[in-house]
């Protein structure tokens, strides 16, 4: 029951959490916003959202979810951040504001706003072969990109150019882009399969 049901939790502190909770529950998840230890601790995954991460870092120290979200990742909990969701999950970011924590988690090291004022918000299709041979089509909103993937982390996604949009490491997921604004849901698909494997 619990596997084919599973409670993910999307933290709803700011950014656009409501799209996610939507998604998770058309999949069939029970999806549920986390602003609280006690909400956290009751979840199978974790969708940290898209928004602005210096934000969302204050936040979440604010409502004393640091240390255990921190604590869960550690123990292996499944997470899925988007834009400023893997800004949070990584553990070296550039271009961060004096003070800027992030949680921590995935061995990369990520660029805020990596695409400049000029190009703000741009779509492309792109190659994602770890969801078959439809590319997903990404939209990226003042997006960061992963200047550096770390040994323990895979990129499963890059732009033409080849610079990396997409990582997973065991349980970790990122992405640069928001699949929870096209209609394609397969990443939150990969997501939940990590979530009932764990
Ligand atoms: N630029 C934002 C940040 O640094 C991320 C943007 C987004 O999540 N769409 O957190």
């Amino acid at each position: 029951m619990a596997a084919s049901t599973p409670k993910v939790g999307v933290l709803a502190l700011q950014g656009d959490f409501r799209e996610h909770l939507a998604v998770l529950g058309e999949l069939g998840a029970e999806a549920v916003p986390v602003r609280r230890p006690a909400e956290l601790a009751e979840v199978q995954g974790l969708v940290i959202p898209g928004g602005e991460s210096t934000v969302m870092d204050k936040l979440s120290r604010a409502f004393g979810l640091r240390e255990p979200v921190q604590r869960a990742i550690s123990a292996g909990l499944p997470v899925y951040g988007t834009c400023a969701g893997l800004i949070m999950l990584a553990d070296r970011v550039l271009d961060a504001i004096d003070g800027q924590l992030t949680l921590g988690g995935l061995d990369v090291t990520v660029r805020r706003n990596a695409f400049g004022s000029q190009v703000d918000s741009f779509e492309t299709d792109l190659p994602m072969p770890v969801l078959g041979d439809e590319p997903v089509h990404a939209v990226f909103i003042r997006a960061p990109i992963v200047e550096e993937v770390g040994a323990a982390a895979t990129p499963i996604g890059t732009l033409a150019d080849g610079r990396v949009v997409a990582v997973e490491q065991g349980n970790l997921l990122g992405t640069s882009f928001h699949p929870e604004v096209t209609g394609d849901y397969r990443f939150h698909d990969y997501f939940l399969q990590k979530v009932r494997a764990a």
